[in-house]
């Protein structure tokens, strides 16, 4: 038994304590189902007000100093986070409360559980469903549809994408344009749960160049280097992060052939690939390290076992079992009770042939009857793939009447030595 645990190296995505975020954007696409990577969108810049440019102003936001644009009488950060007017100050207030961390529990989301509603005009609402699939398949953040929780995500119509940073307690909106994808809903939903954009990470200067006299006017504050009124988490500058400007964010510069030039660079001067296709790993590291699991939990490694006698393999996750058997491998790990997506692995034997089976579809064998008796559970398996769980895949070999099972697709592929695959018999942990 291990003990299921999350090691945190402090990473570099910046997690604004208590700043609100506006994000938007303009694509076209309709996406793919989830899960599995979503479409690349050919735009991959959001902003609340595509092709406005507002006043850039100086200022405190929770005693913090910003830089923010006001465009239709809204203060937006960044392009596509919406600050609340009412935490804006021109001077410090109450300088000496001053911290540089305060906030970022407070803005985060209570036992995980983010919940939302979509408003019933919403074009193409799934865009918010596929979304909140990436989150869930790949994080700890669970998003349930809102009955009368107080704190929850409105997704809403709107002309651009923008978002909310962190929870800010209430009713949040996030709004959607015609041109924002899933992908680019994911980008929102990060800034809801708290996370950044990529490009204003403090140690952003050691990997990217900004070209300051490339951008168009009255932009250059959107590239404001993110300094005492965050935090950081993660690991390494990702400029796969679903939250990293493309290259060309703001440009307003062309070469002498007419090549618009890039406002972001590596730092040899080279481009690099952005994406929307969904969390990149780094991301969901730093979400893992905002929200960890709810709860500590000793996974039980589940230990497969043959008899040759029998021709059945066994599966415990205890250590008592009888002679007969032979260890074979361990195919991963089992909840050693019920939690959040979990459903219990119902064991089952042939009293004829004596051979075991199991499932995690209760509906499929049920009590038993007949030649089938019922064992109780093995333990706790998950019932939807996401990060730090592999599939257990399932076969059958109909000649002998016996159920095989695997973490190792490879071992009988799509079918071997009389056993046909039938599916993913759930999900276990690594
Ligand atoms: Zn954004």
């Amino acid at each position: 038994m291990s003990l299921f645990k999350y090691f945190i190296s402090i990473k570099k995505l910046l997690f604004i304590l208590s700043a609100i975020v506006f994000v938007a954007c303009s694509q076209k696409e309709d996406l793919p189902g989830l899960p599995g990577p979503i479409k690349d969108q050919s735009v991959l810049l959001e902003q609340a007000f595509p092709n406005q440019t507002g006043e850039f102003r100086e200022g405190y936001y929770d005693n913090k100093p910003i830089t923010y644009e006001v465009i239709n009488g809204q203060y937006v950060y960044e392009g596509d986070m919406m600050l609340d007017k009412s935490r804006i100050t021109s001077t410090p207030q109450n300088a000496n409360d001053r911290t540089t961390s305060v906030g970022i529990i407070d803005r985060r989301w209570t036992d995980n559980m983010v919940y939302y509603s979509i408003s019933p005009d919403l074009p193409n609402p799934q865009r918010v469903t596929q979304a909140i699939a990436d989150f869930e398949a790949k994080t700890f953040l669970r998003f349930k549809e809102r009955t009368n929780e107080p704190n929850y995500i409105h997704f809403i119509k709107s002309d651009g994408c923008w978002s909310h940073v962190g929870m800010i307690g209430g009713e949040q909106e996030i709004g959607l344009g015609d041109g924002c994808s899933a992908g680019t809903t994911i980008h929102e939903i990060g800034h809801a749960v708290g996370l950044l954009h990529e490009q204003s990470r403090i140690d952003r200067d050691n990997h990217i160049t900004i070209h300051w006299d490339r951008i168009k006017h009255g932009k250059k504050g959107n590239f404001n280097l993110r300094t005492d009124d965050a935090s950081e988490y993660g690991t390494a500058f990702d400029f796969s992060s679903v939250m990293m400007y493309h290259p060309y964010a703001f440009s307003d510069a062309k070469s002498g052939s007419g090549k618009q030039l890039p406002t972001i660079t590596k730092k040899d001067g080279s481009l690099y690939e952005t994406q929307r296709h969904g969390l990149s790993s780094l991301d969901v590291v730093a979400l893992n390290t905002m929200y960890p699991p709810v709860q500590a939990i000793e996974f039980l490694p589940l230990k497969r076992f043959y008899n040759s006698n029998r021709q059945t393999y066994r599966y415990i996750t205890g250590t008592k079992i009888g002679n007969a058997f032979q260890y074979e491998k361990t195919v991963g790990k089992l909840a050693p009770l019920q939690i959040s997506g979990t459903q219990k692995f119902h064991h089952y034997i042939n009293i004829n042939t004596k051979k075991h089976f199991y499932s995690a579809d209760f509906s499929e064998w049920g009590r038993g009857g007949g030649l089938i008796r019922y064992k109780g559970n093995i333990g706790y398996i998950y019932t939807e793939s996401g990060s730090f769980r592999k599939p257990l895949y399932r076969y059958y070999n109909q000649s002998i009447d016996a159920y095989f099972y695997t973490d190792d697709f490879d071992e009988l592929g799509s079918g071997k030595n009389g056993y046909v695959y039938q599916k993913v018999a759930g999900y276990v942990e690594r």
